[in-house]
């Protein structure tokens, strides 16, 4: 079969490699129907040191069920099925929590031991407890906001979750990338009255305005911070997604967290220390996130999807064959696409 390999910084190759198959009798086989590239995919692809082997990529699918190991009892030969970005048993007792990416037998996709997503298969360990029956065809018109929950529309509903988002509260979104956009619909969804988007692209702006976004805020650092005090009366926002991970993005989401606020952390951390803590302690804010345990959140959100309320397939402006993948790589980090779709 063919997948996507990442051998190092902007290196990113469509090669022939052993055919996933079923190991544990608790796997299943997937055949790859939609895949995604991810923000997350752009750390490794502008910084990742050169490898001979390099890694498998790819952490949001959804496929065709091929094969059932002995063990798996909830899934059948020819479902079609959602794969969040982490698998898991579903019977831990961090997955019983509701924390799926804690699990004490998952793991993440990809990397030199395991499939990933883009790819042409993937064998799933934990089947019953990581794969989400899909009830609908894998050419519903649907499949792109279907595919959104494997991953950034799960990430978005967590930074808005963590950052406590209620009914009438203030939100402010830190990031327009796919994330952030998935983030405002969150947002408006769990009842903000007002959302504040940080962002400067044009169309990502204007997919924001049309998820929920009532302010844009396009200046950077502490223009961007004024910008959003000025906004909420002073006082800063309630609720902060930080839906990027750079220092800059986490020092700005900080900041603009009124005392007692909360900031949802969603954006993969890229420094080692975090920025602002004088700041975020002085002001009594909370500071939570993490990786979303999407696996939970799928069945929240899969019926607003279903029935159309929300609608973040819309942050897909890209889409190409496995073999387009690496210029689906190059239009993400560019910033000429938002998010990809891999369609096989
Ligand atoms: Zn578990």
């Amino acid at each position: 079969m063919r997948a996507t390999i990442m051998y190092g910084a902007g290196d990113v190759r469509v090669e022939q490699v052993p055919d996933a198959r079923l190991i544990q009798p608790t796997d299943a086989l997937v055949v790859v129907t939609r895949a995604a590239i991810c923000g997350s995919d752009l750390w490794p692809y502008k910084k990742m040191p050169q490898t001979d082997g390099g890694r498998r990529m790819g952490h949001e699918f959804i496929g065709r069920v091929e094969a059932i190991g002995s063990e798996v009892s909830t899934l059948k030969v020819g479902d079609l099925v959602a794969a969040p970005f982490a698998w898991s048993d579903g019977t831990c007792i961090f997955c019983q929590q509701g924390l799926h990416t804690s699990c004490l037998h998952g793991g993440f996709w990809g990397g030199t031991e395991l499939d990933g997503g883009q790819g042409e298969a993937v064998r799933v360990p934990q089947a019953d407890g990581t794969l989400v029956a899909l009830p609908v065809g894998p050419d519903h018109a649907l499949m792109p906001s279907l595919l959104t929950l494997t991953d950034v529309m799960a990430t978005g509903h967590h930074a808005a979750r963590s950052a406590q988002v209620a009914k009438g509260r203030i939100a402010a979104v830190v990031g327009d990338g796919a994330v952030g956009l998935c983030g405002v619909i969150a947002a408006k969804r769990l009842g903000a009255e007002q959302i504040i988007l940080l962002g400067r692209h044009p169309a990502r702006i204007a997919l924001a305005r049309a998820f929920g976004a009532t302010d844009i805020v396009s200046e950077r650092g502490d223009e961007a911070i004024a910008r959003v005090m000025a906004l909420t009366g002073g006082l800063g926002a309630h609720s902060v997604l930080e839906c990027v991970g750079t220092d800059q993005a986490t020092a700005t989401a900080i900041s603009v967290a009124r005392p007692g606020g909360a900031v949802g952390r969603v954006g993969v951390p890229q420094e080692a220390l975090m920025a602002a803590a004088l700041s975020s302690f002085m002001k009594n804010v909370t500071i939570a996130g993490g990786p979303a345990p999407a696996r939970a959140y799928i069945e929240e959100l899969l019926p607003d999807v279903l029935e159309g309320r929300i609608e973040p397939g819309r942050v897909f402006d890209w889409t190409g064959g496995l073999d387009q993948v690496p210029t689906g790589y190059k239009a993400m980090n560019d910033r000429e696409a938002i998010k990809a779709m891999i369609s096989f």
